[in-house]
């Protein structure tokens, strides 16, 4: 019966579009309603003059789950999608003038940490040994399940998961942790920032996010061949081939439901039309899916009381010079890391003296910018968008960024930048539909924050689902491939016969 299902899916982005591959292989009639011109979402592209540059995401983790996309649809990956490993892995460089290279291998690592930094290796080691202690705890729990069915507690791993609960770092800060883990400053603020990956303060979150460097150095990082863009690309092509129809520049303006607003009955889009549906999927972002699209029920608490992760302020330049000390990822840390979390967590503004993380796709593809030249995407990690003003903002952080990069490079900067355009908060927000902009949805920086956010599913009306960086397992391009599986599980366990 459940052949015959209807699915409309809100938005193409990555986690839209992995559902939908998924249930079209489980054998659902898949529709997907896309606002802007083309899939994807914040994993943008774009070109200015000779330099390409990816928009969004530069960091590609756990390429393995883009991977089972093709296998689950009995295709080989390589056929259609490829990716480098990185080693090393990211440039980092210290205010104090200490910097090193990261490799790829957590042994090595553990050496290049001490030689560079006089970090004991022992300590490098157990903080991975931590890590992968923390993902096989937590990963079955907390990334593969749904967090709101029975079914995922009574599992042998669901009640590991739960008794290790005390052990797992949720009662300290992440920073707390490091302090008593490493002897240098320096080892503290480069494990401190991986609390950034999902837009949070490693000052507030939980050391349980202890995981995510286990995830970067251990399970690698890759870059895709052509670019991050290629990545929502491969899997759009993957859904087109099976049969997902898509339509771009359709924005939803509605969910209809029944008379009772018990389930729903399909979709609204602008323009008047309406598209009758058995089961809505948003990828859309949870607070505009029920402020907007659904104005006449209340959103859940915790939707409306969501802790929006941080944003990004972002200056792609086509710089008209090669720099031989930088790689594909580079990180420039501030000089007092705590201060510039309290700038943006505390006093919602952009740091004084902020961390600039420079990302340069040339290093590995040299077709991404002409010969001698770099695309330097350059950004800065800022609140999510509460009316702050932006463009004063961004005068001050170009100036910012201009004088510390020229410091460090022996050059003037600002007189290399051949093209030049921005990202930031509110233009996130207009492209993609996040709610205040925010990169990741909600932050992690309170206790337990897993619990707080928006379930995979709606408990008050029957065949609305959601997947995406807002909802539970969280933001960044592996969990909202996770996500989309959970999603998509829920779907075919409840509708398949
Ligand atoms: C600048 C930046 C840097 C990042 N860096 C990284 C990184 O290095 N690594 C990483 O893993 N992650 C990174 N992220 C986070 C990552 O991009 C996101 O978590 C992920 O891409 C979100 O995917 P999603 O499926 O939730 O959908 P989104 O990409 O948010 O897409 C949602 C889609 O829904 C559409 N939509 C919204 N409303 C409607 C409507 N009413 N009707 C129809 N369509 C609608 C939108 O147009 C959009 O296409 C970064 C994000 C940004 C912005």
């Amino acid at each position: 019966m459940h052949q015959r299902r209807r699915i409309g899916i809100i938005g193409g982005g990555i986690a839209g579009l992995a559902a939908a591959v998924r249930l079209r292989i489980a054998g659902f009639d898949v529709l997907v309603f896309e606002a802007a011109p083309t899939a994807g979402g914040k994993l943008g592209a774009m070109q200015l003059g000779p330099f390409r540059f990816d928009t969004g995401p530069s960091l590609f983790t756990r390429p393995d789950l883009i991977d089972e996309l093709f296998e689950l649809a009995g295709e080989n990956p390589r056929d259609h999608f490829s990716y480098q490993r990185l080693d090393p892995v990211c440039h980092y460089f210290y205010a104090d003038g200490k910097c090193f290279h990261a490799p790829a291998e957590p042994a090595a690592l553990a050496a290049t940490m001490e030689k560079e930094l006089g970090e004991p290796a022992a300590n490098i080691l157990a903080m991975q040994n931590r890590g992968s202690y923390l993902y096989r705890i937590t990963a079955p729990v907390f990334l593969e399940s749904s967090l709101h069915t029975l079914l995922t507690y009574i599992r042998p791993s669901g009640l590991r998961g739960i008794a290790n609960l005390p052990f797992i770092g949720t009662m300290r800060s992440m920073n707390k942790e490091n302090i008593g883990r490493f002897a240098t400053a320096h080892a503290r603020q480069f494990y401190n920032r991986f609390a950034t990956y999902n837009g949070s303060d490693p000052y507030r979150a939980p050391a349980t996010l202890n995981v995510i460097p286990h995830l970067e150095s251990a399970m690698g990082a890759w870059y895709p061949e052509g670019g991050m863009r290629c990545i929502p690309m491969a899997v759009y092509e993957l859904a087109l081939r099976l049969g997902v129809r898509f339509r771009f520049n359709a924005k939803v303006e509605r969910i209809l439901l029944d008379a009772g607003k018990k389930k729903v009955r399909g979709l609204l889009l602008e323009g008047g039309e309406e598209v009758p549906t058995d089961i809505v999927l948003s990828n859309a972002d949870v607070f505009p899916t029920y402020k907007k699209m659904l104005p006449d029920l209340k959103a859940p608490a915790r939707v409306e009381q969501v802790d929006s992760s941080s944003s990004a302020l972002i200056f792609y330049w086509g710089i008209r010079k090669s720099f031989s000390q930088l790689g594909v990822h580079n990180i420039f840390f501030s000089s007092d890391y705590e201060q510039e979390f309290r700038d943006i967590w505390n006093e919602q503004q952009a740091p004084e003296d902020p961390t600039i993380y420079i990302n340069i796709t040339s290093k590995c593809d040299p077709a991404d910018a002409p010969e001698g030249m770099e695309n330097w995407f350059v950004m800065v990690n800022v609140p999510a968008n509460r009316g702050q003003d932006w463009d004063a903002i961004r005068r001050q952080l170009r100036e910012t960024v201009i004088r510390r990069m020229s410091r460090e490079l022996g050059t003037d900067i600002a007189a290399w930048i051949a093209e030049e355009e921005f990202l930031d908060p509110v233009r996130i927000e207009a492209r993609t539909g996040s709610y205040r902009g925010a990169l990741y949805g909600s932050s992690s920086n309170r206790m337990l924050a897993a619990f707080f956010r928006q379930a995979n599913f709606s408990s008050k009306v029957k065949g609305l689902y959601f997947a995406g960086g807002s909802v539970h397992p969280g933001g960044g391009i592996p969990l909202c491939l996770l996500g989309a599986r959970i999603t998509a599980s829920l779907i075919q366990k409840k509708y398949q016969p």
